[in-house]
């Protein structure tokens, strides 16, 4: 059994993705192909915003949102702290100072009380100005936007959506990546949508920030690709992996997202009474990006893994460290009870094997694995 088959799902998709390719190759415009302007159009009427604009991968998505808002030394930009690197390595690689706030116990996203709390705290200490919030849609699920907006809006913050996990999720009708004053996300393979090498994307409302995005893309060109008006990088998503996710977009929608909501669905009706299942919230939508239980008190997380590992059934652990934790960004110059529900659940997660082509006695020979070892 594989944790996410992603074989399986280029089996059931094989016709459509490898005429796709090779009609990149046949064309020979490997780079700003037709597929690319295509790719963005329908991404950008899929999440219902003006504007989407693909780049290499997901870090450089958020790291040009920061650019976009010219943010760099002296501010701070406040990011959860149990989430991927990603988050807080682009705000310190811009020159900001990212600031950890912790999460809640129940949906791993950041709780706006504690990001309020630190706002307020970073305001009084007075060395670095609050500029942004990077809201992550961790394992799925919208971030509390109704919160976050509140608080962004009563200091003046901009909301960077990071929807690396969260595209297809929504809140209500509205979509994930449309939450943000910038919204990126990521098209690493095991990402919800992926495609077959490395992609990203940021989407926005703003015309003028979307301008500067497309030459931020391109080494920040001016008026043409030799005419360079500020510094930029270089970050595009090639024409290939814009022609896979146009093969395989409307599977995603049409089929994946619905198939991971029932295989959900069953999982969590059978381990609700063994261990600490998923919550989503009333009204929100979750594309599933990863299946995470915690383990109760007493449960050994690694001896399950291990019993499960026997029975062939991997499993994964996001995340075992908390971001304030990590060496590269404090040392290890940390207040013990900073962050107390992140230093807790980086103990107690456990993701399952989860992906849209699972079949029904895959997913029953997870849940009985796991009901027999707690002994439910
Ligand atoms: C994967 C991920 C990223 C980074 O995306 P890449 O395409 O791998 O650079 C950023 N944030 C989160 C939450 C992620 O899960």
């Amino acid at each position: 059994m594989e944790f996410r088959d992603l074989r399986r799902q280029y089996k059931f998709n094989k016709e459509r993705i490898d005429k796709a390719i090779a009609d990149v190759l046949y064309s020979t415009q490997f780079i700003h192909g037709s597929q690319v302007e295509g790719l963005e159009e329908e991404l950008a009427n899929y999440v219902g915003v003006r504007h989407c604009v693909t780049c290499a991968n997901g870090t450089d998505a958020l790291q040009l949102a920061l650019m976009v808002w010219n943010i760099g030394e002296g501010d701070a930009v406040f990011v959860p702290d149990f989430t991927f690197f990603s988050c807080a390595e682009v705000v310190a690689a811009v020159g900001a100072v990212p600031i950890f706030i912790d999460v809640d116990e129940d949906t791993f996203n950041m709780d706006a009380k504690e990001l309020l709390r630190s706002i307020e705290a970073t305001l009084k200490d007075g060395h670095y100005t609050p500029k942004a919030i990077v809201s992550v849609d961790l394992f799925g699920q919208p971030a509390d936007y109704a919160e976050i907006r509140k608080i962004a809006d009563q200091f003046g913050l901009f909301i960077l959506e990071d929807a690396a996990q969260g595209f297809g999720g929504a809140i209500g009708s509205r979509k994930s990546c449309a939450f943000g004053d910038i919204s990126t996300t990521s098209f690493f393979p095991a990402k919800p949508l992926g495609c077959y090498g490395d992609g990203g994307a940021v989407f926005t409302d703003h015309d003028d920030w979307a301008l500067l995005l497309r030459s931020l893309t391109v080494h920040g060109k001016g008026k043409h690709k030799y005419d360079n008006a500020r510094i930029g990088m270089n970050s595009r998503l090639d024409t290939v992996q814009a022609a896979i996710l146009l093969a395989k977009l409307p599977v995603f929608i049409q089929r994946e997202l619905d198939e991971c909501d029932k295989l959900a669905k069953f999982y969590t009706k059978q381990l609700d009474s063994v261990v600490k299942v998923p919550y989503v919230k009333e009204g929100f939508c979750s594309s599933w990006a990863q299946y995470t239980v915690q383990l109760k008190a007493g449960q050994d997380r690694e001896k399950l893994q291990k019993h499960l590992k026997t029975l062939e059934i991997p499993t994964a652990v996001y995340y075992p460290k908390p971001l304030h934790r990590q060496k590269a960004f404090l040392g290890n110059n940390y207040a013990e009870d900073e962050c107390p529900v992140t230093n807790r659940i980086c103990e107690r997660v456990l993701s399952l094997p989860f992906h849209p082509y699972m079949r029904q006695e895959e997913a029953e020979m997870v849940v009985e694995a796991i009901r027999d070892y707690l002994g439910d």
